[in-house]
């Protein structure tokens, strides 16, 4: 492993990558574990972990998604080379993801870091109510100081509910937490024209503002046999990325500290939204989703929410319709208006017990602390006013 040589082109990093206030950055299998004997690179690690606690000293929060499960478990349970059936798959995740969970743990209090371990099936980032949940934890993790190192769960996603591949995992995670920049640590320092180690033609692009058919087209097909994506799967995790207002960065992990080397200006390719992700996710709440139910509030709600505020159980009168916990609602004045639009923090049965209570109150009624917004504001997206 050798260090990024400063060449030419190298520049100083884009104000993306500077600015950026919540990184997600993806690490595949490829990376931690060594393709012969399957240990892990403890070494390369470490270097991590040093750059993710110079990020988090600059007041950024960082997020970490892992592969490597599998790729560790394989070799300790002496499973063949090659392809592996699902339940191989399985059993070897299973072994991996704690020596991996025990490595980053190890590895990041050695640079004075806090390190949480989430595993989340595709379910998790797709159904409303457990996208809030894990979107909460992560949250809550991130106030705390603590880095959440997020992987598949891999031991009980089947084929059909299964991501399958880290990159798309990601990028989900990013819109999940609302990461205004994802980092795909790859074998590879970014999108090429077409194949290089087979292609002398190949050229290098470092900045991608529209993922067009043709920008599909050079990401081909690939994957090797320790990694499940090959550029193909980040190109759809740029998808995902972009549409919720995140910039993605794909970067070669094969160098120590690579994040640092992102700082230095080392070769990248870029891929740039064109909103930011508070916008993205405004914009998804009040155009896409389809609403379930009515939320009436009184005056002094609607006040509030004119304020920036979020939503509190205690300025709502009365509920419409049949929703859940992540459902969207329409937001309705005292006279009728539509104020906007949000996801239920609760049910409407849940919403229905503690309308108007006061928030000491909320745990008791429930049996459950459950908080005393009935939107947050991150939640939701007001109409403007005319
Ligand atoms: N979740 C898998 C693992 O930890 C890896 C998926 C991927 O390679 O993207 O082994």
């Amino acid at each position: 492993m050798s260090q990024p040589a400063a060449t030419a082109e190298s520049l100083a990093a884009r104000p993306e990558w500077t600015r950026a206030r919540r990184i997600v950055v993806k690490i595949g299998s490829a990376l931690l574990a060594d393709r012969e004997t399957g240990t892990l690179k403890t070494q390369w690690l470490a270097s991590l972990m040093e750059d993710v606690a110079e990020l988090v000293r600059q007041g950024k929060d960082v997020v970490l998604v892992s592969s490597g499960s599998i790729a560790l478990g394989r070799h300790k349970l002496g499973l063949p080379k090659g392809a592996l059936e699902l339940e191989q798959s399985q059993a070897a995740a299973a072994v991996g993801q704690i020596s991996l969970a025990h490595a980053y743990q190890e590895l990041a209090a050695k640079s004075g870091l806090t390190v949480a371990q989430i595993l989340l099936t595709l379910g998790d980032t797709e159904q409303r109510r457990r996208y809030l949940n894990a979107r909460h934890t992560i949250e809550t993790l991130l106030e705390l100081k603590a880095i959440p190192v997020v992987n598949e769960n891999d031991t009980v996603a089947t084929a059909e509910i299964k991501y399958g591949d880290n990159d798309r995992l990601s990028a989900r995670v990013a819109g999940m937490v609302s990461a205004d920049c994802l980092v795909l640590l790859s074998d590879i320092d970014g999108l090429y024209t077409a194949p290089p180690a087979s292609d002398p033609t190949a050229r290098h692009i470092p900045l991608v503002t529209e993922i067009t058919a043709e920008i599909e087209a050079m990401a081909g097909d690939a994957g090797t046999e320790l990694s499940k994506g090959g550029m193909k799967t980040k190109i759809e995790a740029g998808k995902i990325a972009l549409g919720a207002g995140t910039n993605m960065v794909i970067t070669t992990g094969k160098v120590l500290n690579p994040l640092r080397a992102i700082s230095e200006g080392s070769r990248v390719s870029w891929f740039l939204a064109k909103q930011d992700p508070v916008t993205a996710k405004k914009r998804w709440i009040a155009g896409q989703l389809e609403p379930r139910g009515t939320l009436h509030v009184d005056a002094g709600a609607e006040k509030a929410l004119a304020a920036g505020k979020s939503l509190l159980v205690a300025g709502v009168k009365r509920v419409d319709g049949e929703f859940e916990r992540g459902d969207a609602v329409i937001i309705r004045a005292p006279d009728g208006r539509e104020l906007g639009r949000g996801l239920s923090a609760y049910a409407r049965g849940d919403a229905e017990r503690i309308l108007g209570r006061k928030s000491s109150e909320i745990a008791d009624i429930l049996g459950f602390e459950g908080g005393p917004e009935l939107i947050h504001r991150n939640d939701m997206a007001l109409n403007t006013r005319k």
